[in-house]
């Protein structure tokens, strides 16, 4: 991967900005995206952030190997401490984490999220956590996108300011995904509960204590909720 070509899942990412965009980037370790970003005319300027030093020395390089940096701001922060409002930022991007960290970035300084008009995140795991997030800060989810990299199962998620009540389903596997259900959709969720069912046999060979009666009872709801929703 690199600026000119970019991996499946963040050629993904990149399919949801939309042009003319000022775009953030955090968790910018090469500061690839925000570089084809800016190289393909998809964003007008960017904001590349990381908090790990070495990290984000490789970004730092990056934008100026391009020689971009005329466009491209690499900043040392965390989250979106990286973002100032001068800078206009319309569309975030946070890709390559987890759910509850990137849904933690952003509910650790909301208030810079005033005036950005798109969110895409993409969660490696957990993507509830960003869908419990989101409807309790009043971001709507208007698109979602499940692939598949070198064996890796990756969602996308495209947030816009509006409100909306997403049902249990919905936080657990996506509202988008639900009705599209692509095969790989399918995949993830019969492997998840393969893995579900793996653990109830586990539990019923403990001894039957309330937590662990507790903890079957909502594995068991769990796969028929999403049994039901598979079918
Ligand atoms: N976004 C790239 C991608 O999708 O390929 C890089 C993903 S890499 C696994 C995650 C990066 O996020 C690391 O470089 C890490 O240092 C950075 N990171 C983690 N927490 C962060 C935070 N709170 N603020 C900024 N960067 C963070």
């Amino acid at each position: 991967m690199n600026a000119q070509k970019l991996s499946k899942r963040l050629e993904k990412v990149a399919s949801f900005v939309p042009e003319n965009s000022i775009v953030a980037d955090i968790g910018s370790d090469h500061a690839y995206l925000p570089c084809y970003l800016v190289l393909n005319k998809i964003a007008k300027g960017a904001i590349a952030g990381e908090v790990v030093k070495g990290p984000y020395e490789s970004a730092c390089h990056e934008v100026q190997s391009e020689g971009l940096q005329s466009q491209i701001t690499v900043r040392l922060a965390d989250g979106l401490q990286a973002i100032y409002p001068e800078d206009c930022v319309t569309v975030i991007t946070i890709a390559g984490m987890g759910g509850p960290l990137i849904a933690s970035i952003l509910e650790k300084e909301v208030g810079r999220l005033a005036g950005v008009k798109r969110l895409i995140l993409q969660p490696n795991i957990h993507a509830i956590a960003i869908r419990e997030w989101a409807s309790k800060n009043n971001w709507k989810i208007i698109n979602e996108e499940i692939l598949k990299e070198d064996d890796k199962i990756y969602e996308v998620l495209v947030l816009e300011p509006g409100k909306e009540t997403l049902t249990t389903e919905a936080l657990l596997l996506g509202p988008v995904l639900i009705q599209q259900q692509n095969e790989v959709f399918k995949e993830k969720w019969n492997h998840e509960i393969e893995q579900w069912l793996n653990v109830l046999k586990a539990l019923e060979k403990a001894e039957q204590t309330k937590e662990i009666l507790a903890k079957k009872k909502e594995l068991q709801q769990r796969i028929r909720m999403v049994e039901e929703v598979l079918r």
